[in-house]
């Protein structure tokens, strides 16, 4: 079993304190790895470490600093079979999308070369008034905490990391403690870049210590957040003491609506691979499905069917499409909302149960399932379930309704809407508050798209030049050209 150590300030430390925790394999429940229990100690060093680099950092040019993304990116693609089979090990995702999603981590630095140095524009000119020139001037923050979920763990960091310090903010990163492996191996990538030391800081350990402490250290200037809601309100909360910028990519209970005249071959395909990608651990995952009356049968008997040809298995093996959920942890919290779901009235027309024939006794999985007569008052309806559970509204008729109902809720990540008559599909979308809403489509957000959701979903954007918007500040400089 190995043992990691953290990255602070250029070198591999151990916490403070001395202590270690232990990381699972899902699909196996072995003990695989030992890690730092950061706390708010070493925060304190990575801190410092950050605010040090900072000046240096944020002085080179933007072509030098677009060169240095560009060198991680090639990094990040020549260990990709390494990070995916790492990211598989820890997290529980099959090795066929961990190897997409470490292209995917390169792209995002990719990206961010590309972008901040040619489409984000870090200044403008006022002319107002003759002898008056006014300059608009964006600036890096300072010291930027960067806090993500388990759910894509290095895209996840890949996505703040590659913006953030592209940008001229140093950053410390602390990633989920249950998937911390994949971001060690970043930092492990990085330091044979031979970057300035305090650039990037990794740190392990909880959120209610290491995140804690971030959010609230004096010299962080910025958090760039992706997790739940509860989280983000949290980190708000202690971010308000010194006035922190915030930019929070949380969670949703993204609304399909199917209209009657979609076509409903496609619309189910896709609803499934939307629904059970990633075991349904996606922000994006459809939450509640609205389906016309008059194409409500046909729609859930397609969707049942291609629910029950993927496969669930080892995300080991080749052919997998669904591996285990995160953990033991998470595996409960569905199981507890499926169960209450039953209590409340819904009906379980499928599956929802652990899988009991080896190899699939051992790990967190949960098999695909599928709720009908879902109530827009139950449980199932108002929280995110993150695990592969659709659920199925009653049948709708009235499109005024259908808006209404997918309006009523607090989240407004995403929505889905099929039909075949675009016009129409655009009338919902204007109506429909949610950052982004998909007509006739389903699939990741791409780098160049602002990704963000309203509501309790979030503030801010990831990807596209508003995403780099929320990593600056703007400065304004008033000169008297006359003088
Ligand atoms: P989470 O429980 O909120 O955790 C996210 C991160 O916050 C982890 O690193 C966690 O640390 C840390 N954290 C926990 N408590 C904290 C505190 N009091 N102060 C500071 N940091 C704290 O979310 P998750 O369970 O990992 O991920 C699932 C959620 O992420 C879902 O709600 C999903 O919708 C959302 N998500 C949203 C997007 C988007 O783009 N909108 C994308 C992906 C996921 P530890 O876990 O180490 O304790
Ligand atoms: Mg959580």
């Amino acid at each position: 079993m190995r043992e990691y150590k953290m990255w602070i300030n250029g070198g591999w430390v151990g916490a403070e304190s001395g202590k270690t925790y232990t990381v699972v394999n899902p699909a196996t429940e072995e003990v695989i790895a030992k890690v730092p229990l950061g706390d708010k100690a070493d925060v304190n060093k990575a801190v410092e470490a950050a605010r040090k680099a900072f000046p240096t950092w944020a002085g080179k040019s933007q072509v030098e600093r677009s060169d240095i993304m560009n060198r991680i990116a090639h990094a990040i693609r020549e260990h990709a079979a390494e990070l995916a089979e790492i990211e598989t090990m820890d997290h529980g995702i099959p090795q066929s999308s961990a190897i997409f999603m470490s292209y995917a981590a390169a792209e995002k630095f990719e990206w961010a070369a590309y972008a901040s140095k040619n489409i984000y524009s870090n200044g403008d000119v006022l002319t107002l008034q003759p002898g008056n020139k006014i300059l608009l001037q964006r600036e890096p923050i300072g010291v930027s905490a960067l806090i993500t979920p388990w759910n894509a763990p290095l895209l996840m960091v890949a996505a703040k990391l590659s913006v953030s310090l592209s940008l001229g903010n140093t950053c410390v990163v602390k990633p989920a403690s249950i998937t911390s492996l994949s971001t060690l191996k970043l930092g492990e990538i990085l330091e044979k870049l031979d970057l300035p030391a305090g650039i990037v800081n990794i740190i392990t350990g909880p959120g209610s210590t290491v995140g804690e402490a971030l959010s609230t250290h004096p010299d962080v200037g910025l958090i760039g957040f992706t997790g739940s809601c509860e989280t983000g309100k949290r980190i708000m909360e202690l971010a308000s003491r010194s006035i922190k910028r915030v930019q929070l990519e949380l969670g949703g209970k993204n609304p399909v609506i199917v209209l009657e005249d979609a076509d409903v071959d496609t619309a189910a395909e896709k609803s499934v691979s939307a629904q059970l990608e990633n075991t349904g651990q996606v922000c994006a995952s459809p939450g509640r499905f609205y389906v016309h009356t008059r194409v409500y049968d046909e729609f859930l008997e397609k969707f049942i069917s291609g629910a029950n040809k993927f496969i669930v298995g080892s995300p080991d093996e080749k052919e997998t499409q669904i591996g285990p959920v995160v953990s033991a942890e998470h595996r409960d919290h569905i199981e507890k909302l499926i169960k209450r779901g039953i209590e409340e009235g819904a009906n379980l027309v499928l599956g929802g149960k652990r899988p009991t024939t080896p190899p699939l006794d051992k790990g967190y999985y949960v098999m695909p399932a599928v709720f009908t007569g879902v109530k827009q008052s139950m449980t199932i309806a108002r929280e995110e379930i993150f695990g592969p559970v659709a659920c199925f509204m009653e049948p709708f008729s009235s499109d005024d309704e259908v808006i209404e109902l997918a309006n009523d809720n607090a989240f407004g990540l995403s929505a889905y809407v099929w039909t075949r008559d675009t016009a129409k599909g655009l009338r919902f979308a204007d109506r429909i508050c949610a950052g982004t809403v998909r007509i006739n489509k389903s699939g990741g957000p791409m780098d160049e798209v602002p990704w963000g959701g309203f509501k309790e979903s979030g503030i801010g954007k990831d990807g596209s030049k508003y995403g780099l918007e929320d990593f600056t500040q703007l400065k304004v400089i008033s000169v008297d050209t006359t003088a």
